[in-house]
């Protein structure tokens, strides 16, 4: 299954995917935890932000974690 067009949140560093067990995948926002100018689950595809960071390895979801 193809991932859903998470824009530039889909190339940064501080994206994490989150999978639900009914197969949603949702972009959970890093920053978010620190800095409260970032929503923990940005609306999607984020066509620019200021928190940008690029992500070394180009893998998408790098940091996923599943969820019940
Ligand atoms: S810092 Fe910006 S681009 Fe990066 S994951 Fe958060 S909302 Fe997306």
């Amino acid at each position: 299954m193809s991932e859903p067009d998470f824009g530039l949140c889909g190339r940064c560093l501080f994206q994490r995917l989150v999978r639900t067990t009914r197969g949603s995948v949702f972009s959970l926002c890093e920053r978010s935890r620190e800095d409260p100018r970032f929503p923990r689950y940005p609306k999607m595809p984020v066509g620019s932000c200021v928190g940008f960071a690029p992500r070394l390895d180009s893998a998408p979801g790098a940091g996923e974690v599943d969820v019940p």
